[in-house]
């Protein structure tokens, strides 16, 4: 390999994420029948802080028909289980973290199929996963006076945690679409927040009715947090920029998830 070479394989690697902490399942509530509530603990967690809300951690699940979680080593540029197969990470929010039960609380989606939702319906106490984090946070714009939420149920941790966050003298006008209406969630009261559920339509893109409810807004909130499937996000990113002439730094969008 030339210097040359050396370099860009360098450049193309990427720094190792930080490391994984092993926790075990306390407790595992329903919050609907859609969404399933995980408290993961362990003395692994002493030293995580959640700083500001709508961060993010990996967890890494035991491979996918097994029940024992395997630690997997970084390559460069992913984390890879023994027989190279890419490790079974998935990005959750943090919702909850009680820094003296060292207890971390994870909301997790069933959605159809996937590694995490598998593991979450067989999920019982003593189960081993290990998380990473947190990373990335929303640090809410202090100048805003008024909010717009706009999401799906991936996004009610975050959303919930944006909800607990904003000052109570500010309005939130919060968007989710829900698969199904038992799908709705009690979510933090504030003086200042409506909340809109909208259901989703047979047979349309994920997303679709939060990014229609929002077009039909004559005003727009201050600051604009959208979360949920990536294409979707990515629809009403545009539309806030182009349509809307909103400035980048009042919007903040984030693909959560991609359709198969
Ligand atoms: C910053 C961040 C925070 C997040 N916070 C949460 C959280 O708190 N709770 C949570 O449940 N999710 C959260 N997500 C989304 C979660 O990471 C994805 O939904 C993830 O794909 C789920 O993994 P899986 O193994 O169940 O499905 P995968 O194996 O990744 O996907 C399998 C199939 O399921 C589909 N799919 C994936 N997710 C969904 C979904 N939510 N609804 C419908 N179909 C889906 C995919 O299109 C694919 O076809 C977050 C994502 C990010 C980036």
């Amino acid at each position: 390999m030339s210097s040359d070479d050396a370099a860009a394989r360098l450049r193309e690697l990427r720094r190792e994420p930080p490391r994984f902490r092993r926790v075990r399942v306390r407790s595992i509530t329903p919050l609907s029948t859609r969404m399933l509530r995980v408290v993961l603990g362990g003395d692994e967690l002493d030293g995580f802080a959640i700083e500001a809300p709508a961060s993010s951690v990996r967890m890494l699940l035991p491979p996918p028909g097994g029940d024992q979680l395997v630690m997997p080593t970084w390559t460069g540029n992913q984390f890879e289980l023994p027989g190279g197969e890419r490790a079974p990470i998935r990005t959750f929010t943090p919702r909850a973290f009680d820094a003296v039960r060292r207890e971390l609380t994870i909301d997790v989606v069933l959605h159809d199929h996937g590694v995490a939702t598998d593991w979450a319906r067989g999920a019982t106490i003593g189960d081993e996963v290990a998380i990473s984090g947190p990373g990335r946070s929303e640090h809410l714009d202090p100048d805003a006076r008024s909010h717009l939420l706009v999401g799906d149920e991936s996004a009610l941790p975050a959303i919930g945690q944006l909800l607990e966050a904003i000052p109570p003298d500010q309005s939130i006008d919060v968007h989710v679409e829900i698969s199904s209406r038992d799908a709705r969630l009690r979510l933090p009261a504030h003086p200042g927040a409506t909340v809109a559920w909208h259901d989703a339509a047979a047979g349309a893109p994920p997303g679709d009715s939060v990014v229609e409810a929002v077009m039909k807004l004559d005003e727009l909130a201050d600051a604009v947090w959208v979360a949920g499937e990536a294409a979707s996000v990515q629809r009403l990113r545009r539309y806030l920029f182009d349509e809307r002439d909103r400035s980048r730094r009042s919007v903040t969008a984030r693909g959560y998830w991609k359709l198969d």
